[in-house]
């Protein structure tokens, strides 16, 4: 679990427009592949950090407010169940308008509007890099294989002061992944269990069919030379924190995330009572203004969200600490047991 709590949220308006110039709120977008297609992927999360909560998908937004500028207005949008069943058995906010208003679901009139458990985790896609012949990508004997991996980027239209410069900028392709425990996240535990962590390695991942048929194929490859997100050099790449000198209160190192991959954050935003005024419930106006895609939570004290964050539902994976397997020194020989990772 993060400390969004501890540090509090900043509040009025000289923060606020301290956030509108903070250069990258549009770093992050959600996790994406279609029928056959495969990726790569770093998890910045380990196993324990996962965050479960209810949510509502699809859900049909309000007309259009008046402020709203431009014309891109979804016609849906995804939100975190304010009514989301916590570790104590209480609901998150208990105020959840899809419910409280009788939203039907779009699919069949005579049921509620349908609610899913989904697991989140940030992640930053990876590319493979191929041996092109030279000493450094292992010679001649992997020239045309597949070596490693590296960070695959975007560009981004560069903002400032809460405007766009007419430059673009190359950034970290980070993920949001809210996704299923039985089609991809159990492989994922799968994994964190075998191996003790699922930062040290990329992971493969193909998906196989449509709508609700779709499965995952979530694979753990090769472990990384040198690139184990536990590391505190190597965290510190994606802008995290690890004081290894400071346990949380499940015993691991304090970790500090940069607020636009911070998953607890991310889940207090879509779950916050100004998104759902914004957005969904015709009843309320926000009051925020134009909503950044990250903004702070308004409707609860920081007590109250310290007391709300220990009560979302990590998920219970505390992976056992595994010994290597004995290597089979013909197999090593014959392939590289590592990857390798290779700067942008
Ligand atoms: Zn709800």
């Amino acid at each position: 679990m993060s400390d969004i709590m501890s540090r509090g949220f900043r509040t009025g308006t000289a923060a606020a427009k301290e956030a509108a110039k903070s250069k990258s709120f549009n770093r992050i977008d959600f996790f994406k592949l279609s029928d056959g297609e495969t990726t790569y992927v770093r998890f910045l999360n380990d196993a324990w950090e996962l965050i479960t909560v209810d949510m509502h998908n699809m859900v049909p937004t309000k007309p259009k407010p008046e402020d709203w500028e431009g014309d891109n207005w979804p016609k849906v949008t995804s939100v975190v169940c304010r009514n989301t069943k916590m570790g104590d058995g209480l609901p998150l906010f208990g105020d959840c308008y899809v419910e409280s208003s009788g939203m039907r679901n779009p699919r069949d009139e005579s049921k509620p509007f349908p609610t899913a458990s989904r697991t989140w985790a940030v992640g930053v896609i990876r590319e493979p890099v191929f041996g092109d012949g030279s000493e450094k990508m292992g010679g001649e004997a992997q020239k045309g294989k597949r070596v490693g991996f590296r960070d695959s980027t975007k560009e981004v239209d560069e903002i400032k002061d809460g405007k766009p410069t007419g430059k673009k900028i190359k950034v970290k392709e980070f993920v949001l992944f809210t996704m299923g425990w039985q089609n991809f996240f159990g492989a994922v535990e799968g994994a964190a269990q075998a191996y003790g962590t699922i930062l040290d390695r990329d992971f493969q991942i193909i998906r196989d069919g449509e709508g609700l048929k779709t499965d995952y194929k979530v694979v753990g490859l090769d472990p990384t030379r040198g690139f184990d997100l536990r590391d505190p050099a190597v965290a510190a790449k994606y802008g995290i924190t690890i004081d290894l000198n400071t346990l949380d209160a499940d015993g691991n190192p304090k970790k500090t995330y940069p607020e636009d991959i911070d998953i607890s954050k991310l889940v207090m935003d879509k779950a916050d009572a100004d998104y759902f005024a914004r957005f969904i419930d015709p009843t309320k106006s926000s009051t925020n203004g134009k909503p950044a895609v990250v903004k702070p939570v308004t409707d609860a004290s920081v007590d109250q969200l310290a007391a709300m964050a220990a009560r979302i539902s990590n998920i219970p994976v505390r992976p056992p600490v595994v010994e290597p397997f004995p290597p089979d020194e013909a197999y090593e020989s014959a392939y590289p047991a590592e990857a390798i990772n290779f700067e942008e």
